[in-house]
C-alpha cells in the first residue's frame, strides 16, 4: 500500500512539474524581424522609409523584452537586405522561439488608418490576437483586426509567427503618430506585452 501511495505521489508531482515546464517552455526566445532593408525600402513617403521605422520599433521591442528577461534574436540590426526565407529560417532554427515581424502600411488612396496583425497558422492566430488586443487597447488606435495571409515569411515559418503593421504612413494622422518616438515606444511595449500575455495563456 505504502509503495502504491508513494508511486501515486510521484506521478502527481511529476505531472505538476511537467505542466509547469510545458507552460514556461511555450517560448524562451523571440526572433524580432524588422521588415525590408537596404534596396528594399518598403513603404516610402518622401524621405520617410518603412525600413527605418520598422528597425526603430524592433530595437525598442528588443530592449523591452530583454528588460523583462526574455532573450531575443534580431534578423537585422542595420540597413541590410535579408531574403524573407532566411528571416523565417532563423526562427525555425531557434529553439522554443516565436517570430514577430514589424512593418508599416501604405496605400495609394487617402483614409485608411490603424494597426493590423497577420498570421498564417493556427498558433500564429492565437499569438496575433494577443498582440493586436494589447496594441489596440493601449494605443487607442483604429483596430483593423487579426487577419490571415499567405505572406512568405509567415508561410515558411514553422514557429508561431505574427506580422504587425503598425500604422499607415500614407495617411496623415497615422504618419504623424508613426514619426513620434513616443508612439513607436508605446507600440513596441504593447507588442511586447501581447507576447508576454500569450506566453502566460
Ligand atoms: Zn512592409
Amino acid at each position: 500500500m505504502a509503495i502504491r501511495r508513494l508511486l501515486r505521489l510521484c506521478i502527481f508531482v511529476f505531472s505538476v512539474l511537467s505542466a509547469a515546464e510545458l507552460q514556461a517552455a511555450k517560448f524562451s526566445r523571440v526572433v524580432i524581424d524588422s521588415g525590408h532593408g537596404a534596396q528594399d525600402n518598403g513603404a516610402r513617403i518622401g524621405y520617410i522609409y518603412e525600413k527605418h521605422l520598422a528597425l526603430d520599433v524592433a530595437r525598442r521591442l528588443e530592449r523591452y523584452l530583454n528588460a523583462q528577461g526574455i532573450r531575443t534574436v534580431m534578423t537585422r540590426t542595420t540597413d541590410v537586405f535579408i531574403p524573407l526565407e532566411e528571416r523565417s529560417e532563423l526562427a525555425n532554427q531557434t529553439r522554443d522561439s516565436i517570430l514577430v515581424s514589424i512593418h508599416f502600411n501604405m496605400v495609394n488612396y487617402a483614409g485608411p488608418k490603424g494597426v493590423e496583425a497577420w498570421f498564417y497558422n493556427e498558433e500564429g492566430r492565437n499569438l496575433a490576437t494577443f498582440v493586436q488586443e494589447e496594441i489596440v487597447s493601449s494605443l487607442r488606435t483604429a483596430n483593423r483586426g487579426v487577419k490571415f495571409a499567405r505572406y512568405k515569411i509567415l508561410r515558411t515559418c514553422t514557429r508561431p509567427a505574427v506580422l504587425v503593421e503598425g500604422g499607415f504612413i500614407s495617411t496623415k494622422e497615422d504618419l504623424k503618430r508613426c514619426l513620434d518616438p513616443k508612439y513607436r515606444e508605446a507600440l513596441a511595449i504593447s507588442i511586447g506585452n501581447g507576447l508576454l500575455r500569450y506566453r502566460k495563456s
